[in-house]
């Protein structure tokens, strides 16, 4: 009836010389109420003289049912297709079962899909997903009841790894619903459950899919073996899963333990600086009675003693008073390490104004020149730390130049990605590159004192002091000269 008014237009429209032509797909009914798809091409004739149709029919139902199911087969390998890429993609467990049980129902048009991990976890809430169709509103009651047998089953299938089909009566049994007369045996909307098994990267269970239909033919072969491809999919995403929150928990415990060890390290350094500050503390003072008595007797005694003895005598002072400076020198390194360093907002051209200020005199002693351009820029720093930085790299570079030449000392900055670089560089006598890591350990030296005084502990305290302020250095050298880059956090007002 539906393709009446169509057919009628055509007839009407055709004229009598056109000559043979597609009529175009159209259904017949057959006697037995069926339809049959047709493939029309019409002529028209003339027989004995009467206005005919010629009418050449042929049954195209093979080719339409082979378009339908190749139709089908796209659908499924589409669907297919998104679920592996959702299932790889997501790291959730709970996400993965609740996709994959989504899944499995629009690719079987089934009515209840129950994802569950099996066997159960120890000490976890068994993970499960769940996707139903109206038919299945009160699945709820019907798992409990299921599974509170279905353990066996369960094993069985993931043991031997085979999907197994329930009908109606299996089902009802498997309930605890023995007699058909039961009230309870016409609600159960199901008459098909499938389970299949799920597996995991070692070839052991993962978990069941059960796949329930309402229809009354159940799951046939095709949609048994499109669930089980998607069981394997799931299978990899299960494991994914699994192993992302196995990764997750891992990398948890190694964050506390990192953390713990770091309060341990850091406790111990902190004892270990206060012991080193006390005992260099307490050696100043006999080492100032040596100082203090070798002068004495060298003032009021020094007419007895003849020259040799004298000369013993200047040596006691002048090795007192370096060992004291030595001594200073170390206090000043433990310091940088103790207690609490707020940083806060400097600006780095006031840090270097006072630091060469504070050398002025050494500048003029050495008839050296330094050339500042820094821009306005401020540094998240400790204010005392920084300048005690500045100032040790400035005298450094004043100092080691070659003989009888003036230094010339170059301060640069700019600030680059949240950092601050500061560029100290001279003219020395430049640092050969096997040295230029060791150069800022403790007491670490590259000449005797005589040609260039120092205690070795100036740049101890320029790395430490950095480190503090989450800042670092590094040096570039050469024949001409050095330069040293500080790098510091640049202050943001956020
Ligand atoms: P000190 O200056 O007391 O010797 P430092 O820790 O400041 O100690 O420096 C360690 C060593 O690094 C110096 O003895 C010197 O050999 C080398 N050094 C430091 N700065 C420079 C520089 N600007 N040019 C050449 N050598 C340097």
């Amino acid at each position: 009836p539906e393709d009446r008014e169509r057919l009628e237009q055509q007839m009407h429209d055709m004229d009598s010389h056109t000559q043979f032509r597609d009529a175009g797909d159209w259904r017949h009914l057959c006697k037995d109420g069926s339809l049959l798809d047709v493939e029309v091409h019409v002529s028209p004739a003339e027989v004995a003289g009467v206005d005919a149709s010629l009418a050449l029919i042929h049954d195209i139902t093979p080719r339409k049912q082979a378009q339908l199911a190749s139709e089908r087969r796209a659908r499924e390998l589409r669907l297919l297709a998104a679920a592996s890429l959702e299932i790889i993609a997501s790291r959730d467990l709970h996400t993965v079962l609740r996709q994959i049980a989504e899944r499995a129902r629009q690719l079987v048009d089934a009515d209840l899909i129950v994802i569950r991990d099996w066997p159960p976890v120890a000490d976890h809430a068994p993970a499960v997903g769940i996707s139903q169709s109206d038919a299945a509103a009160d699945w709820r009651g019907w798992i409990e009841r299921i599974e509170a047998r279905a353990e066996r089953i369960y094993a069985q299938v993931v043991e031997k790894l085979y999907p197994v089909h329930f009908n109606r009566a299996q089902l009802l049994n498997l309930t605890g619903i023995t007699t058909p007369h039961d009230p309870d045996a016409a609600s159960l909307p199901f008459h098909d459950m499938l389970v299949l098994p799920l597996m995991g990267a070692d070839a052991g269970a993962a978990g069941v899919l059960l796949a329930f239909s309402a229809r009354m033919r159940g799951f046939d072969t095709d949609e048994e073996a499109l669930l089980l491809q998607l069981g394997h999919i799931a299978s990899v995403g299960l494991e994914n899963a699994r192993l992302h929150g196995a990764l997750q928990a891992h990398m948890q415990e190694l964050e506390k333990r990192v953390a713990a060890r770091t309060a341990e390290l850091d406790t111990s350094n902190r004892e270990l600086d206060a012991f080193a500050y006390s005992v260099a503390h307490d050696l100043r003072a006999p080492l100032r009675a040596i100082h203090g008595f070798a002068d004495a007797v060298l003032e009021d005694y020094g007419a007895l003693v003849d020259d040799a003895g004298r000369d013993y005598l200047k040596r006691i002072v002048k090795a007192a008073h370096s060992m004291d400076t030595l001594i200073q020198d170390l206090l000043a390194f433990s310091r940088v390490g103790r207690g609490e360093m707020d940083l806060q907002k400097v600006r780095l051209d006031e840090a270097v104004a006072e630091a060469v200020h504070d050398l002025e005199h050494e500048i003029a002693t050495r008839q050296g020149r330094i050339e500042v351009r820094i821009p306005s820029l401020t540094v998240l720093a400790h204010p005392a730390t920084l300048r005690q930085v500045i100032l040790n790299l400035v005298s450094n570079a004043l100092k080691f130049v070659a003989a009888g030449m003036a230094p010339a000392v170059r301060i640069a900055a700019l600030a680059r990605d949240g950092q601050v670089e500061l560029r100290i560089s001279d003219n020395g006598i430049g640092i050969a590159p096997e040295h230029q890591e060791r150069i800022f350990n403790v007491f670490e030296r590259l000449h005797g004192a005589e040609s260039y005084p120092g205690t070795g502990i100036g740049l101890s305290i320029v790395k430490k002091g950095l480190a503090r302020m989450r800042g670092d250095i590094q040096v570039e050298s050469g024949a001409d000269g050095s330069t040293f880059r500080v790098i510091l956090r640049e202050y943001k007002n956020e």
